[in-house]
């Protein structure tokens, strides 16, 4: 852990230290013990990756369950001038997708004394309407003012300059005041982060992407639990035309804010559907689709370094997705299959995916080339051994290993 410098300047010049900078709060990064170091130096990574086009110098300092983020200025600009406030206000909402990160507050990092608190958070309040708390911490306990006294200075200093009512159970706004080994941190409120786990803490899988809405939405479930994902999308072509191909990019590029750098794949599949179609795959068509999907995958998942696979399926929410099916599906691969949408009902999954911004472009018209060759009936009750004895027919595994080769590879980010 590295201090922030001690601000060792005269009183006077002191009083004047104002700067603005971004407190992220980390959750469950902090448990993890042993190798927590590890995981702090992936977070730290992360956040550079997070902010690296904005072209703002920044520090950071990573403190116990915290990180302050600070932009670097050229010399002859003001510290605490509109430039930083705006560098500030920008790096912080990039944080706002990082994984791992709980919380992202906007602060002023002022000089270690009482007044200098005060002031600043009374400036901060000013002109906000409403009710207001105030919550004050002393990370350093041998400062002269307990968390009490700093608190109501504070809240008795605000009252009487902005009249606003003090409403400690249900506030419009929190004004919070952190004292640190050097520094007093003081903020307002601060927005929700992700949460979860810092992208990559959980190794790589590889997500079978559709147009849909369902598998963005399991992308950014595992994401969040620090799987770094790459991305497979299957399209109908050449018996459909690209649009599917489009959505499967707009929305890697979509999930990209999360995890920077992602990779997308891109199957023609349209012939090898007819090629199932042919060999009487009948109502088990849908299923022994999917099978190849995942066949294909698997030899995908060596060249994207990945140790699992990744889908949208939710119980039961289509045909395809009974738990016979599942586990018709589980047989056709040696990797494990995620699902982290399993028990989740489409309103809820829709809720997420407009909340991450993937359900405009899921909504979008395409042929999916799942809707080809569709038969009258789907099978809800898949046997293996059938499945397999379609597969045999066509020699589903050189199959798959063709499909894979034949990868067009993107980069939506
Ligand atoms: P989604 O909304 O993700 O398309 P869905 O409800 O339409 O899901 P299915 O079409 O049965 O359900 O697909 C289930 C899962 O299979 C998807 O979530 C996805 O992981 C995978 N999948 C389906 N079609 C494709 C495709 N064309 N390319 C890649 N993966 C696919
Ligand atoms: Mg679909």
């Amino acid at each position: 852990m590295t201090a922030l410098p001690a601000i060792s300047l005269s009183g006077h010049e002191q009083a004047r230290v104002h700067e603005p900078c971004v407190l992220l709060k980390l959750g469950e990064i902090v448990l993890k013990g042993k190798n927590r170091q590890q995981f702090e130096k992936l977070l730290q990574n992360n956040i550079r990756l997070a902010a690296a086009d904005l072209g703002i110098g920044l520090r950071l300092w990573q403190r116990d369950g915290v990180i302050v983020l600070s932009p670097t200025l050229a010399a002859d600009s003001p510290a605490d001038g509109e430039a930083a406030q705006t560098a500030a206000d920008l790096i912080a909402d990039r944080m706002l997708d990082v994984m791992g990160v709980v919380r992202v507050c906007r602060a002023v990092r002022v000089a270690k004394q009482a007044q200098a608190a005060i002031d600043t958070a009374a400036e901060l309040a000013g002109g906000r309407p409403g009710s207001f708390a105030v919550r004050a911490r002393r990370r350093d306990k041998r400062f002269p003012v307990t968390s009490a006294q700093l608190a109501i200075a504070i809240g008795s200093r605000i009252q009487r300059q902005y009249g606003n009512p003090v409403d400690l159970r249900r506030p419009d706004f929190t004004v919070h005041v952190e004292v640190d080994q050097s520094e007093v941190f003081v903020y307002i409120d601060g927005l929700a982060g992700q949460g979860g786990l810092p992208v990559g803490m959980s190794g790589r899988g590889l997500v079978l992407m559709s147009g849909g809405i369902d598998s963005p939405v399991a992308a950014y479930r595992m994401m969040r639990r620090g799987l770094y994902c790459s991305f497979l999308h299957f399209s109908g072509m050449p018996l459909t035309g690209p649009e599917s191909v489009y959505k499967a990019y707009g929305l890697v590029r979509q999930l990209d804010r999360f995890q920077r750098g992602s990779r997308l794949y891109v199957i023609a599949f349209g012939r090898a559907q007819q090629r199932l179609a042919t060999s009487g795959s009948g109502r088990l068509q849908i299923v022994a689709q999917r099978r190849l999907m995942l066949k294909t995958a698997q030899a995908m998942a060596r060249r994207a370094r990945a140790t699992a696979l990744v889908t949208g399926d939710s119980l039961g929410q289509v045909a395809s997705q009974t738990l016979t099916n599942i586990m018709a599906l589980d047989d056709a691969v040696r990797l494990p299959i995620l699902r982290p949408l399993i028990g989740m009902d489409k309103t809820e999954i829709i809720a997420e995916a407009r909340r991450i911004s993937t359900l405009e472009l899921s909504e979008l018209p395409d042929q999916d080339c799942c809707s080809l060759l569709m038969p009258r009936q789907v099978e809800t009750r898949a046997r293996v051994a059938d499945l397999r004895k379609i597969e045999a027919r066509l020699d589903a595994d050189e199959l798959a290993e063709e499909l894979a080769a034949s990868a067009q590879e993107y980069r939506p980010g």
